[in-house]
């Protein structure tokens, strides 16, 4: 059985209870937070658990080594808390489960790059880039055989998750590849984080595509012509489950010659996309989601920012129209990489 390996001592012992204080949607002073997050390790039934957004970033705040966002999610399922209404997730579950035929497994020498459930995104993984890279999760009709099912914590389901992710991982191990590079940081994030926090072994070494890419570039070094823009870069959800590979994004900005705007919600402060926030039950949600947008949008715009650079397809689908209404460029930091190196996207 899975559980989450969370420890309550470290917490007891905290002082700083950052996990909440930090919390860019909740206005929770340190007493409070103290007092909350025992309500939640006890299983007692706590406002945060109501107002959370599932933004992710307190798997980041907490210096701890803690798991606070799995904590607040398991025990939203728990007490039957969904911030989403049941219909929703029920069709979502549902939406996961794949529907037709198993995958074709072709053992794989080297590494391969897994698309997980974006296989319509093959089109970005052509060129020097990706060049001789196998793609696994290439056939949209198998593609949720790789999808790594994190997408239901915003559907307070870590069961869903636990019980699917052993088959989704046995599928990828099957191709036998070295290492395996995750276009989605969703992927990830599963994969280094929380499986590990629910004591999931996974049986494949996972490459972040930030990583891959940087050393990619340096490798091509003498075909990057300095792309001069002022980016935003719009951080996602799931890029708080990997902090330690963050760097990589102003690593690759300095190698492409590209300029990361100063703006307030950056880096840790970075704001969520709103995908999943439009659909909460929680009433005024839809409002608050566009407020949020704006803010960040209009903080981009401010900064001077001719670009909102993205990593997840879900922010590109959510925020991608917004920005360029502002007159800012969205893209695909792979499409970035490419036009650094002379290559035209499409
Ligand atoms: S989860 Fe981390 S930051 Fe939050 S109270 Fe526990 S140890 Fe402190
Ligand atoms: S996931 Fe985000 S909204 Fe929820 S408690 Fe953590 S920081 Fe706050």
């Amino acid at each position: 059985m899975t559980e989450l390996i969370f420890d309550e001592n470290k917490c007891f012992a905290c002082g700083t209870y950052d996990c909440l204080t930090k919390c860019q949607y909740m206005d929770i002073d340190a007493d409070t937070a103290k007092v909350e997050i025992e309500k939640i390790i006890n299983q007692e039934d706590s406002f945060v658990l109501h107002d959370c957004v599932t933004c992710y970033a307190c798997e980041e705040y907490c210096q701890n080594g803690n798991h606070p966002f799995y904590l607040i999610v398991r025990q939203q399922e728990e007490l039957d808390l969904p911030p989403l209404p049941e219909p929703l997730i029920k069709r979502g579950v549902q939406m996961g489960i794949p529907f037709r035929g198993e995958p074709e497994i072709q053992e794989i020498k080297g590494p391969a790059l897994n698309l997980g459930v974006f296989s319509s995104l093959g089109n970005m993984t052509r060129g020097k880039l990706f060049e001789g890279l196998p793609i696994i999760s290439h056939d949209p009709r198998k593609m949720f055989h790789y999808f790594c099912q994190l997408m239901y914590l915003h559907y307070a389901r870590t069961s869903v998750i636990n019980e699917k992710l052993p088959a989704i991982m046995e599928t990828i191990a099957a191709h036998k590849a070295d290492e395996v590079i995750h276009f989605h940081d969703e992927c990830y994030g599963t994969y280094v984080s929380y499986a590990p926090a629910f004591g999931i072994d996974v049986p494949f070494k996972s490459v972040h595509l930030f990583e891959y890419l940087y050393n990619k570039l340096l490798e091509l070094k003498d075909e990057i012509k300095p792309l001069n823009y002022k980016v935003a870069y719009q951080r996602p959800c799931s890029s708080r489950l990997s902090p330690d590979k963050y760097p990589f994004v102003e690593k690759i900005f300095d190698l492409i010659g590209v300029e990361s705007v100063e703006r307030e919600y950056v880096g840790e402060n970075a704001l969520c996309c709103g995908a999943t926030i439009a659909g909460q039950k929680k009433k005024g949600s839809r409002r608050f989601t566009l407020d949020l947008q704006e803010k960040n949008i209009n903080d981009m715009k401010d900064a001077g920012a001719e670009l909102c650079v993205f990593n997840c397809p879900a922010c590109m689908q959510t925020l991608g129209k917004p920005v360029a209404k502002k007159g800012i460029m969205p893209i695909f930091m792979s499409d970035l990489c490419r036009l650094a190196i002379g290559e035209k996207t499409t």
